[in-house]
């Protein structure tokens, strides 16, 4: 008796955490450029451009994770691409700064990333394959004022990522990490025209970065021309953080 067991379509199945809009959204549609089945998750809007699936996950919440995994996994197949990207800034000066600005930031950014990445890599073990992408920022390395929590939770992007390559290095699944400078988003429009123009002084390149020149990036990391790159912090930004 033959049995139909539906297939999922060709092309790689990526998911972007935080792909709703900003940063996250450009690295969606670049996937998607390039012939991947993309999923992204959201929180609330789930407004998104034809080709992409949404599904809903907060990555405090490991529950709704699962269940957006599974969704994704019956649509497009096991997750080979896992870009960690949802992030949050909770700005202030260390003496201003609760406990809570600073556990809620590593709790979204850092665990966050933790928690998404430990359940795609039980597919990706299984697939024998893998990219993960761990969004950083050049503050991870640079250190900014006003940004202890931030800083700590993108530092700490790095640790994970060449633990992870020491660990499942061997499995033909790469990590690395891409540390963007100053990019043009919700993120940084919410900060004081002063601060940007502080910013600008300092960036060799003279401007900030759209969105998609670090989706290109991370579409290129995670491609067959970038096979034995693993473990690396990938700057995007202009020449603001050289030598970190
Ligand atoms: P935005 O603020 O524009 O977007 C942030 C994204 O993360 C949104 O999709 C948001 O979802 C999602 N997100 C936030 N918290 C959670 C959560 N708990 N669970 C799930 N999703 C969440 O930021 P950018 O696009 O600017 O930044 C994207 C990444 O790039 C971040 O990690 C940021 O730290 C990093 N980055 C940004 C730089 C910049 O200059 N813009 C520079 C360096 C790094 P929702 O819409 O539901 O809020």
């Amino acid at each position: 008796m033959s049995e139909s067991v539906s297939t999922p379509p060709p092309g790689r199945s990526v998911l972007v955490t935080g792909g709703n809009r900003g940063i996250g959204l450009a690295i969606a549609l670049a996937f998607v450029a390039n012939g991947d089945k993309v999923a992204v998750t959201y929180r609330s809007s789930s407004a998104l451009p034809s080709g992409i699936l949404g599904v809903q996950a907060d990555v405090t919440d490991a529950a709704s994770i699962d269940a957006a995994f599974t969704k994704v996994e019956a649509e497009h197949g096991p997750v080979e691409v896992l870009v960690a990207n949802a992030g949050i800034t909770k700005d202030t000066l260390l003496m201003r700064m609760s406990e809570d600005d600073f556990t809620s930031v590593v709790d979204t950014n850092l665990t966050g990333a933790f928690r998404v990445i430990k359940r795609a890599s039980k597919g990706m073990i299984r697939l024998r394959k893998g990219r993960i992408v761990l969004i950083s920022s050049v503050v991870g390395l640079y250190g900014s004022a006003g940004q202890v929590n931030y800083a700590a939770s993108k530092a700490g992007l790095v640790g994970i990522a060449r633990s992870l390559t020491r660990e499942l290095g061997s499995r033909n699944i790469t990590t690395n990490v891409v540390a963007p400078g100053f990019i043009n988003t919700d993120m940084t429009a919410a900060l004081a025209q002063d601060t940007q123009k502080q910013y600008l002084a300092t960036i060799p390149a003279g401007r900030f970065a759209s969105a998609e020149e670090v989706a290109n990036v991370v579409r290129w990391v995670a491609s067959d021309e970038a096979t034995y790159i693993s473990g690396a912090v990938i700057p995007v930004d202009g020449g603001l953080g050289m030598g970190h």
